[in-house]
């Protein structure tokens, strides 16, 4: 399989280069130069364990397999704390499909735990080093660095705001104390973590010297990984209901979770619709309702991993529903760039902008409301991401299909939230409570791209 840039001016490259690239040099991302259509197989996988099935999903992706990819599948599924990976639960008339059973409690687990192995691989064969920059303003940054600790040849910076997270997600990142691993508390907010990385990666003389990459959401083994949870579900399902088309419902914010769902779609699987729910931050919602996609101020909400109002994956989709054509997607990235706005037309056989889509939005009231619908009358308290993703999906009900809800957190990591919605003492977990009194390691630093210039310089050997 080779990969193709979504601005089309990109060399075809294959798996490896696409995981170690992340963006393609044209600025577009890597898509597969064709979805195998996998349907006939169906039947043969049913039956499979998660990473059974996760091989024979990923596989035609990887060809020809230079990484080697099975070894790497089963230690990442062997990560999590259950068998099957992401078990399937019942909660009233909705399935909820638990991502959050790995290292950090996050379902950015399921795809991180893969690419730092990936990457470990990738380098190996390449005989090259790598150091990642990051910053994070929560979740991705501790599941970035579960993912990459103690592998030979990573290295991983990543920048948080001092104090401005909470101090659950800081100490899931500061009790890491591998020597590859380094926390970088700086004085400022998100924003500035955000403006120092631009800063060091627009130097390209620096990038290059310094083995700079990123682990952004916009990596395709990322999505690739994500896929595999679609079919393991649906059969799961489909096995208590005997229903064959089944529907998801998927708290969104970069848009790489329910893409990997579009593509489980495209793939063959019997899905009826896909339901897009974001909080207040709305872009995507209003995308799917209007055709407009238009970038508005971000808000915090609940949910904070959802806070976001350009969506990195959005253009894979784009690519897709234009037509394949790369040059549609400069003209509509561009207008987005210069306007803030792109405009998709309305297909006019269904007034729709996608008929596979249903899109929603739950606010911070409707988020705690849910929560506490759950809670009272299932006696299962959903994380706020989730939240969002059940309220959206009860409130657009469809007896004859069942609905699995995807569980991106677990919601121990968000007490706050819990105890406002519920008025009662949050759930715990034991991996969360270890850490209180664990030793932790960080770094203070001013909020300079200078000064975080030479911390890198300082501790990242040249290369030899
Ligand atoms: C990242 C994240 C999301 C959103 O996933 P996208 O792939 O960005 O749409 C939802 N919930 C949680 C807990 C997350 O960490």
């Amino acid at each position: 399989m080779q990969y193709i840039s979504t601005r089309g001016t990109s060399e075809p490259v294959g798996f490896t280069d696409v995981v170690l690239a992340g963006l393609a040099p044209d600025g577009g991302l890597y898509i597969p130069d064709r979805i195998p259509d996998v349907q006939r197989r169906l039947d043969a996988w049913r039956h499979l364990s998660y990473p059974e099935l996760a091989y024979e999903v990923v596989r035609p992706f990887v060809e020809p397999d230079e990484l080697d990819v099975r070894p790497l599948i089963e230690e990442s599924c062997a990560a999590f704390d259950v068998p099957d990976v992401a078990p399937v639960v019942r909660v009233g008339d909705l399935f909820v499909l638990e991502l959050f059973h790995g290292p950090t409690l996050a379902f950015k687990d399921v795809a991180l735990q893969w690419l730092g192995r990936l990457f470990a691989r990738a380098l190996e064969l390449r005989d090259r080093d790598l150091n990642i920059l990051a910053a994070t303003s929560g979740d991705t940054g501790s599941a970035a660095i579960a993912g990459v600790r103690g592998r030979p040849r990573i290295r991983i910076f990543v920048l948080h705001p001092r104090g401005r997270i909470s101090p659950l997600q800081e100490r899931q990142m500061t009790t890491v104390l591998d020597e590859n691993v380094h926390n970088l508390a700086v004085d400022g907010t998100f924003d500035d973590g955000q403006r120092i990385m631009k800063t060091l990666f627009a130097d390209v003389p620096l990038k290059e010297r310094l083995r700079l990459g990123a682990v952004n959401s916009v990596n395709w083994a990322r999505i690739l990984a994500q896929i595999v949870y679609y079919f393991h579900a649906a059969f799961r399902v489909q096995e208590r209901t005997g229903c064959e088309r089944v529907r998801f419902s998927v708290p969104t914010g970069n848009f790489g979770d329910i893409l990997a769902g579009w593509y489980a779609v495209r793939m063959g699987l019997p899905v009826d619709r896909l339901i897009l729910a974001t909080n207040s931050n709305d872009i995507l919602s209003r995308f799917f309702q209007t055709g407009a996609y238009s970038a508005g101020p971000v808000s915090a909400t609940l949910s904070p991993s959802m806070d976001i109002q350009a969506a990195s994956n959005f253009e894979r989709y784009l690519f897709y529903r234009l037509g394949r054509n790369p040059e549609a997607v400069r003209e509509a990235m561009n207008s987005f760039a210069r306007t803030g706005t792109l405009h998709v037309p309305v297909q006019p056989e269904n007034g729709s902008v996608d008929p596979l889509f249903l899109a929603g939005c739950a606010d911070t009231a409707e988020t705690l409301a849910e929560i506490r619908h759950c809670v009272e009358a299932h006696g299962y308290c959903p994380d706020p991401h989730t939240a969002v993703g059940l309220s959206v999906a009860r409130r657009n009900p469809d007896p004859s299909v069942p609905t699995i809800c995807l569980a991106t957190a677990h919601p121990a990591k968000f007490p706050e939230a819990v105890q406002q919605a519920t008025g009662q003492t949050p759930p715990t977990h034991p991996v969360l409570d270890r850490l209180a009194d664990a030793p932790t390691r960080r770094v203070d630093l001013p909020a300079d791209p200078d000064v975080v210039r030479a911390y890198l310089e300082k501790h990242i050997p040249v290369s030899g």
